[in-house]
């Protein structure tokens, strides 16, 4: 105790944080608390937006809750992954084979696969050195920012976008710079603002394709166009991947790794999405850059530093990795895709229908789709935030407010639900744009 209060007065020669302190008990001050970069980036995460929203939701509600605010079917009965998959996670825990600690880049059978399976969409193919696994996609984009971070550095964002990459910005003093998607163009990106943002520290831009939140697949030209604007601007490009081959549209899916010889692409996806198993947490980043620019500009050491002091994805799930990328029936994958192509349609058409909102583009990818609120229509809500809590309180409905990706007064929508739970939470959906009406409008 004793040195305890002489530590404490010593480190409280400190005048900026002596005012801060709070003198109880003996103790002069306690010298920790807040990290304010960590507030800021917990503040950006949509688990936390839609924790507020769903906190409006009254206890002794009437209706049973829905929820169109995560995207993780998981929890619906008709969106259960393959037994396959199941049957090699319980083999290799049988195996007693995976019980060690993990290589820090993963096991190398397991890297393998992710580069077979990789490189069947590629004109070239990918080594497992170019594979590194980590703990889901949301850990590959954790590494990959940290290693991207330097003092200075900036990085083009899209907007709207996906929060987990603004908020590892923020907890890496990493500057953003946000580029529109253009709804009227399905959502494809502002090239020429793109060219305006960058400047001699732009580090990367990032893309979502299949995209959260916008349901668009960009087409093989676009992807060309954003490849070259890249290479012109000496930036790499990040493309997150996680909802690769969760097509439903028109458009084919084009894995941005196709233009690795204009420009060095990192690629980060993982199984949670296409396997419905986000809970199993295995993710990749992999370097779809057949020049070897990323090694000879040291940004995969960078990486590979970085894996070094962080946590690896368990080790059985790696090791049931190759056998669950080989032995998973494309009817697995078909029946999914076509619940999916349901559910977007069935969205699609209802959201038509409802008077204060529109949909510029329908779903054709991801499981999410972003449609605009027209407050004009509305009789008493402010802003999405406020249509999203009076939502969640009247109808028990969670909607995530466009606000958390940075767009006001749009709200996402996940249709990756029972279809039934949809068919449900739409009608709600709709009754309260109803009642919320303008009068002179009805
Ligand atoms: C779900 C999601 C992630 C995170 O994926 P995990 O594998 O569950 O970590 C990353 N990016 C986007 C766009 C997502 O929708």
């Amino acid at each position: 105790m004793q040195s305890l209060i002489i530590m404490v007065t010593i480190l409280g020669d400190n005048p900026t944080v002596d005012a801060k302190m709070v003198a109880e008990n003996g103790v002069k001050k306690w010298q920790f608390g807040l990290n304010e970069a960590l507030a800021v980036a917990g503040s950006l995460s949509i688990r936390g937006t839609l924790s507020k929203v769903i906190s409006c939701v009254e206890e002794a509600g009437p209706k049973p809750m829905v929820s169109f605010g995560n995207g993780d079917p998981s929890l619906f009965p008709c969106f259960r992954t393959t037994p396959i998959a199941e049957d090699a996670i319980v083999e290799a825990v049988r195996s007693a084979k995976h019980n060690h600690y993990s290589p820090f880049v993963g096991l190398l059978p397991a890297r393998r696969a992710v580069a077979e399976y990789l490189s069947k969409e590629l004109p070239y193919k990918l080594s497992p050195d170019d594979v590194f696994l980590t703990s889901g996609c949301q850990q590959a984009a954790e590494v990959v920012m940290t290693a991207l971070a330097r003092p200075g550095a900036n990085i083009l964002i899209p907007r709207p976008g996906f929060p987990l990459y603004e908020a590892r910005c923020v907890v890496h003093d990493l500057e953003i710079r946000r580029f529109n998607l253009i709804p009227e163009k399905e959502w494809e990106v502002d090239l020429d603002q793109v060219e305006q943002l960058a400047d001699g520290n732009t580090v990367a831009i990032v893309l979502i394709n299949p995209n959260n939140p916008c349901g668009n697949v960009y087409t093989y030209q676009h992807l060309e166009k954003i490849a070259k604007t890249a290479r012109k601007l000496g930036i790499m490009v990040i493309t997150d991947e996680v909802y690769g081959h969760i097509i439903f549209g028109n458009n084919p899916f084009v894995p941005m790794g196709v233009f690795g010889d204009i420009v060095p692409v990192i690629t980060l996806g993982s199984i949670s999405k296409r396997w419905v198993v986000p809970g199993w947490r295995l993710g990749w980043i992999v370097t779809t850059d057949p020049n070897g620019i990323l090694k000879k500009t040291k940004v995969v050491d960078s990486i590979e530093n970085y894996l070094a002091i962080t946590s690896d994805p368990a080790t059985f799930i790696q090791g049931a990795v190759p056998q669950i990328f080989e032995k998973t029936k494309d009817g697995f994958f078909s029946k999914i895709i076509h619940l999916l192509r349901e559910d977007a349609e069935t969205c699609f058409n209802k959201i038509k229908d409802i008077k204060c909102i529109t949909c510029p583009h329908k779903p054709e990818g991801s499981m999410f789709v972003l449609v605009k609120l027209d407050l004009s229509c509305l009789e008493d809500i402010n802003d999405d935030v406020d249509f999203c809590c009076k939502l969640a309180k009247e109808e028990s409905v969670i909607i995530c407010p466009g606000s958390a990706l940075d767009m006001k007064n749009w709200l996402r929508i996940t249709f990756a639900v029972e279809p039934a739970t949809l068919d449900v939470g739409l009608e709600r959906l709709k009754s309260f744009c109803q009642r919320h009406e303008k009068q002179s409008d009805k």
